[in-house]
């Protein structure tokens, strides 16, 4: 519709949170790299400045969030692009990432307007507790895939995927769940692994997150009971 629109391929998409299968410090190192040589050629083609948010979903959520439990803390506006899904592209998946940092942290990244790259949603490990930081109609970067950005809305989950004791807590299972299954029924998403996928599970992705250790039985099984 928008002639300015981007229309990037899978290589072109912008960055996503963590990088494939390095240590944190090296991902730490190379999500910056990545976003840096990345960011020039997305925000050229990138509508930017402000976003102008629209009432939310249904013109009947508290403070601007979509999901009314969750905390709004907004992204910067030139880490996402600005859509007006459904109409615009259809919202099809949910797509479940961990983070590879800290819930603190990962806030601060969503913030940097250097690092092209943000999810809808970010689930705190110790106590479940839910940010919001993109509109469910806006398309946030976090796939690594344009057109799966394009039609998903993306869940970070605080932790690390080869440390599932300590970071994937029951708290943060029953709250994500709870989460997913609001998105699912307001956007008639069936509650079922074809359409709640692991970033892992995008295709193209070389990402390994949520990881082997993400119990999608248990998580399913949740997300169909909340
Ligand atoms: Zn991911």
């Amino acid at each position: 519709m928008d002639p300015a629109r981007p229309h990037h391929s899978p290589e072109q998409s912008p960055a996503s949170l963590h990088l494939p299968r390095p240590t944190r410090r090296a991902m730490l190192r190379g999500g910056a790299g990545l976003a840096l040589a990345m960011g020039a050629s997305a925000a050229s083609l990138l509508t930017s400045g402000p976003t102008a948010h629209a009432q939310p979903r249904g013109g009947r959520r508290p403070r601007g969030v979509d999901y009314p439990k969750a905390e709004w803390i907004p992204a910067d506006a030139s880490n996402y692009t600005a859509a007006d899904r459904p109409s615009e592209y259809p919202v099809e998946f949910v797509v479940i990432h961990v983070t590879q940092e800290t819930y603190k942290d990962t806030v601060a990244i969503f913030q940097n307007p250097a690092k092209d790259v943000s999810s809808h949603y970010l689930v705190r490990s110790a106590d479940g507790h839910v940010a919001q930081l993109v509109r469910e109609k806006d398309v946030a970067w976090h796939a690594g895939n344009w057109d799966y950005n394009t039609r998903s809305i993306g869940i970070e989950h605080e932790g690390w995927i080869d440390e599932p004791d300590k970071w994937f807590t029951d708290e943060m299972y029953a709250a994500s769940a709870a989460l997913t299954a609001n998105i699912c029924d307001d956007h008639a998403i069936p509650k079922d692994r074809e359409h709640i996928i692991g970033h892992n599970e995008v295709p193209g992705a070389d990402h390994t997150d949520p990881g082997p250790h993400w119990d999608w039985d248990r998580y399913i099984k949740l997300v169909k009971s909340s």
